[in-house]
């Protein structure tokens, strides 16, 4: 059998890969990756967290004013671009806009048309249906993200 050596550069790496399963471990990512933990960046994660919603630059930068926390535009802006290229936070390209979500490791969206909201979905596919994916494109599948498209019901 062979034993599995690992450097301190992977090991750190892994570290880093793992999901971010609450505002703690978010925070803790943070600080592991280097960056500074200031105020500002914390109400952000804080918000993320709490709102549990995918959220632009400008309502995050609105609901934090409106609870007291004082940040500015360019603030709110940097901080959702140094968190999200870090890969701490979720950032989803729409055509108008960006928003950002809490959940940074691969998840499925259902998009509400009615609406325009973005529900986070945890959805795993059978195996042998990634087994054929797998097989139909010579590519091995690491991870996935779907994106469902539909109305919210009435009543
Ligand atoms: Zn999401």
């Amino acid at each position: 059998m062979d034993v599995l050596i690992q450097t301190p550069m992977q090991q750190q790496q892994q570290a880093t890969n793992k999901p971010i399963r609450s505002l703690e471990e978010a925070i803790e990512r943070c600080q592991a990756l280097g960056m500074r933990v200031s105020r500002q960046r914390r109400y952000i994660l804080e918000l993320l967290w709490q709102a549990g919603e995918h959220l632009c630059a400008r309502e995050i930068y609105h609901r934090l004013n409106q609870e007291g926390k004082e940040i500015g535009h360019t603030s709110v802006y940097q901080n959702l671009e140094a968190l999200s290229s870090q890969g701490i936070i979720e950032c989803v390209e729409r055509c108008d806009g960006r928003l950002y979500g809490h959940i940074s490791d691969a998840h499925s969206h259902v998009n509400c048309l009615d609406t325009n909201q973005i529900i986070d979905v945890q959805v795993e596919l059978p195996p042998d249906l990634i087994a054929q994916i797998e097989a139909e494109t010579g590519v091995t599948i690491s991870e996935y993200r779907i994106d469902f498209y539909g109305y919210k019901k009435e009543g």
